[in-house]
């Protein structure tokens, strides 16, 4: 639909393991590097970009869970998690003098800033990239929950989630060479298909709000930015 272009304030959903390259845990400084540069290009061009990464690279309740840990216990470790990455994301960011800040869903005033819906509009309105750490703050939750919230309390024209293949597939393409990829899905046919793209909690708050989902590749050269131009291979649910 480029009716939606351009793009006045979005929100990009990274996932932890999107994070990790090759490595099997942690951040691959390349992969953030590259990541982060792209972003920046997309801030110049005068978006206002919201961002959510996710904490999968490094804890996630439910594994810990499925090992014995207490599940509430295990998913405040995963939100802990998700704001190491946030730290090394606006360190990188701060690194290239592009003006970022954390804010946290959980309290830890001296390493971020807490939530506060109006001063994180402020922030976006000042030109900083502002990253969304900690999720919900809520057990049971996930950051594409999260980065569907955000994204609406942000007031932003679509969630876009990065992931590791080219949009939303009948099946996954690593595992079935069958597999075709949808340009445009609803919210029901998500749901209903069981693609597994995004948690029912997700696109169900999305599909209450409106709020237009875009899936695609980070992985590829300069993925953001062209996304952001309607180039490139996505997948819309709407
Ligand atoms: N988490 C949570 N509440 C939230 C967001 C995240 O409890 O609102 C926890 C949960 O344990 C999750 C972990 O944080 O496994 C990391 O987030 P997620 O799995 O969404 O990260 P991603 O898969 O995107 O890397």
């Amino acid at each position: 639909d480029p009716s939606m272009l351009p793009y006045n304030r979005v929100l990009l959903k990274l996932s932890g393991e999107g994070l990790m390259g090759e490595q099997s845990y942690g951040i691959d400084s390349h992969v953030l590097g590259n990541i982060v540069d792209d972003i920046a290009d997309v801030a110049a061009s005068g978006v206002q970009v919201c961002l959510v990464v996710g904490g999968g690279n490094i804890f996630r309740g439910l594994t810990a869970a499925g090992k014995g840990m207490d599940r509430v216990q295990g998913d405040y470790a995963g939100m802990l998690a998700t704001v190491i990455n946030a730290l090394m994301l606006q360190d990188a960011f701060l690194q290239r003098a592009v003006p970022a800040c954390v804010v946290s869903a959980l309290s830890m005033p001296t390493v971020a800033e807490p939530y506060v819906q109006k001063k994180a509009i402020e922030h976006l309105e000042n030109g900083r990239i502002v990253i969304f750490a900690a999720g919900t703050g809520n057990p049971f939750f996930t950051t594409d929950t999260a980065a569907t919230l955000r994204a609406k309390e942000m007031d932003c024209d679509v969630m876009l989630k990065a992931t590791q293949v080219d949009g939303v597939y009948s099946a996954d393409p690593r595992k079935d060479p069958a597999a075709t990829r949808y340009d445009e899905l609803t919210y029901g046919e998500v749901l209903s298909k069981g693609l597994n793209v995004m948690d029912a909690t997700a696109v169900s708050l999305a599909m209450e709000n409106s709020l237009p989902i875009i899936v695609f590749n980070m992985h590829k050269e300069q993925a953001f930015s062209r996304v952001m131009a309607g180039q490139g291979v996505f997948t819309r649910i709407v």
